[in-house]
Parts: structure tokens; sequence; C-alpha cells
């Protein structure tokens, strides 16, 4: 638990979001700003600046956050047309809360991925 940050205070219970997937490890919730049909965010409970941290400081937690974001696709109906699974990383990827969190998006066609 890092107290300044927003995902962690999610994991705490601290403030609140929409959970549709938990487990010991992980969790996840729609995010705030949807930006298609579903979408969701994927994190780890434990505190990981980014994707690259997380897999360099614990590969088999990277692991289950993975699994996690394939469990939430299969319950959010997104498996047989498709859907992306999004790391933004650092400023120029776009990542604005430090807490790593894969983007789970899907429910319509997503276009080109670069913009
Ligand atoms: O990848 P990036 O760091 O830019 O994504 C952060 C995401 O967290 C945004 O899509 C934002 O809508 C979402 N968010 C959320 N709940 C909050 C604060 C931010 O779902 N309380």
């Amino acid at each position: 638990m890092t107290d300044d940050c927003l995902f962690c205070r999610i994991v705490a219970g601290e403030i609140p979001a929409t959970v549709v997937h938990e487990t010991d490890d992980t969790l996840a919730f729609r995010d705030i700003g949807p930006k298609a049909p579903v979408h969701v965010l994927v994190i780890p409970k434990a505190h990981h600046n980014d994707v690259a941290a997380l897999a360099a400081a614990d590969p088999a937690l990277a692991g289950k956050v993975l699994a996690a974001c394939g469990a939430v696709a299969g319950q959010e109906g997104l498996t047989g047309d498709g859907y992306r699974v999004i790391f933004n990383t650092g400023r120029f990827g776009g990542q604005e809360v430090f807490h790593v969190h894969g983007h789970v998006v899907g429910g319509r066609p997503l276009g080109p991925m670069l913009s």
C-alpha cells in the first residue's frame, strides 16, 4: 500500500470502484472514463509503478495480471470478436496513474492502435 497511490487506495477500499473481477493478488474494475463499451482496468493489489517494473520484480504476479485480463475478457463476452489489452508506460506512453494497470478494452472495432 502506497498512501498517495490512487489505485492502492481502491485496493484498500478507500476510493469506490465498480469491481468486476478479483483474485487474491489482482483486482479489476470499470474505468471511470470508458473509451469503449467494455473498458476494465486490471491491477495487481501490490504496488508496482508500471508493467516493466512489475515483470522485473515479480514475474509470477505479472502472469497473474495477464491471466486476470483474459478472465475479464471472457466474462465480459469479448473473446469472440477480440479485444485489446494496453499497458500505458511512462509519460510518452500516456500513463497517468503510476500503479501498473492493464486496460481491457473491447465491444466495438478499435481501429488502428496508434494515434
Ligand atoms: O493508462 P493511464 O494511466 O492513462 O490510465 C489511467 C486510467 O485510470 C484512465 O483511463 C482513467 O479514466 C482511470 N481512472 C479510473 N478511476 C479513477 C481514476 C482514474 O478508472 N478513480
